[in-house]
């Protein structure tokens, strides 16, 4: 967000309660994102094109199936299945893959990077201490003393947004009863950008490929079976992958440690107040597994960012109500249609019911055999449906047209 701001030419100051050393280290995420082909497009207009060259994997194929077929030690039979390629996208983005698998470890360094070469301030680590919104302002007060005031404040601090709270604004959620266990193994054969999503009854399992045929395991389990997961030796978290995922995984050798995320759905009661905005899990998070999260914030990026910018070349206060109006009507369908997404498909594929299960498996058998179908999901899955922000068509903000 900070470095489209800069790119558009709004003083910005970025505050993160986390040194940037710290937020690098392996040890600090395990995770890798799915990033959808528009957000990588954005980040290449944002100047990172060259940071991420040689870590980001194209996806080139994603496999679903319902079950698994049964391994050595048993597994749950495939009733369903559904693979979307890359050249079920339309002909004008044939030459790209269907997605990028991205460490975010690797995100990370790459922002940082541009950050350092781009004009925003950097307060980090550093933390607000008191916020006021103003008519005209907001005017912060950090842990450490300093005075920050700005126009517009963005809430980008995650689920637990301090901004949101400091504003009044609640949120409603629920937790899934799941958590996430992630883990990334390095694979004995060519995964050849295949991504694999089996839906089993404790919750989806996805192995996505990363460079130097490694994966990333996001393996979902009812949280009073997800510890254990954690906590077993690395010998028999390999030795349970191999009976439960079969001939798919091989023979996976862990690498690093596992971690574990809980799974909740949580929405702002708005994505704007006064002198307020938000972005990304502040404003919405949403349940992995359709690797939805991150590329819903990059779509707020992409899109506050052209209102901020059109709004600061017609002389508009960036502020005002008017202006974070527009963001949160841009916004509004396609934040509660991805939330609804996935809510749906982490209810409906994670249990056993017969009825639910024939419901599914029909709908992915059908997805399989009709190419309209495929394309649709394709271009769902690359993040430019609808009316896209110009950032997410890979145009930097500082060449686009100003509003007409
Ligand atoms: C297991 C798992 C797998 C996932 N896989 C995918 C995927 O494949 N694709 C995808 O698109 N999404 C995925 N997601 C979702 C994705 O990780 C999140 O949606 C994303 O991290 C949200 O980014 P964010 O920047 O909004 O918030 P966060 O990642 O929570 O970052 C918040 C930032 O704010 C800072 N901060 C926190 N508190 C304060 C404070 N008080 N003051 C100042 N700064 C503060 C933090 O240091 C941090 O830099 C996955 C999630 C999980 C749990």
């Amino acid at each position: 967000m900070a470095l489209a701001l800069d790119q558009a030419g709004l003083k910005t100051i970025l505050v993160d309660v986390a040194a940037v050393l710290d937020q690098l280290e392996p040890s600090f995420d395990g995770r890798a994102s799915a990033i959808a082909y528009s957000a990588l497009r954005q980040w290449r207009a944002l100047g990172l094109a060259e940071a991420l060259e040689g870590v980001a994997q194209p996806i080139r194929r994603i496999v679903v199936t319902d079950g698994h077929a049964p391994g050595p030690g048993g597994g749950a039979a495939v009733t369903g299945r559904m693979c979307i390629q890359a050249s079920d996208i339309e002909d004008a983005h044939r030459d790209e893959p269907l997605g990028w698998m991205l460490e975010n470890r690797h995100i990370r360094m790459a922002l940082d990077a541009a950050l350092t070469r781009s004009n925003v301030t950097c307060l980090r680590p550093a933390s607000i201490a008191a916020v006021q919104f103003e008519t005209n302002r907001i005017e912060a007060r950090l842990e450490d003393g300093r005075r920050v005031t700005a126009r517009l404040a963005i809430g980008s601090e995650g689920r637990k947004s301090p901004l949101r709270v400091a504003a009044g604004l609640g949120a409603n959620g629920w937790s899934y009863g799941q958590t996430g266990v992630v883990a990334t193994v390095q694979l004995d054969r060519p995964h050849d950008g295949t991504a694999w999503q089996h839906f089993m009854p404790s919750g989806p399992l996805a192995i996505l490929p990363l460079t130097q045929d490694r994966a990333s395991l996001v393996w979902t389990e009812r949280t009073s079976r997800a510890e254990a997961l954690v906590t077993i030796s690395d010998a028999a978290f390999e030795s349970l992958l191999r009976r439960r995922f079969g001939d798919d995984i091989g023979q996976p050798s862990l690498i690093g440690a596992r971690f574990a995320y809980p799974l909740s759905l949580q929405l702002s009661h708005s994505s704007t107040a006064k002198r307020l905005a938000l972005v990304g899990d502040s404003a919405h998070g949403v349940h992995p597994i359709s690797g939805q999260g991150l590329n819903l914030g990059l779509k707020d990026v992409a899109a506050l960012a052209q209102v901020l910018s059109d709004a600061a070349k017609l002389g508009e206060d960036i502020g005002s109500p008017l202006v974070l109006d527009r963001y949160a009507r841009w916004r509004r369908f396609d934040t509660a249609g991805s939330m609804l997404a996935s809510d749906l498909f982490a209810k409906s594929f994670s249990n056993n019911n017969p009825l639910m299960r024939l419901a599914r498996d029909a709908g992915l058998d059908a997805v399989n055999a009709m190419a309209p179908l495929r394309r649709l999901l394709a271009r769902e899955a690359g993040g430019v449906t609808g009316d896209a922000p110009g950032l997410l068509l890979g145009q930097p903000l500082d060449e686009a047209a100003p509003p007409g």
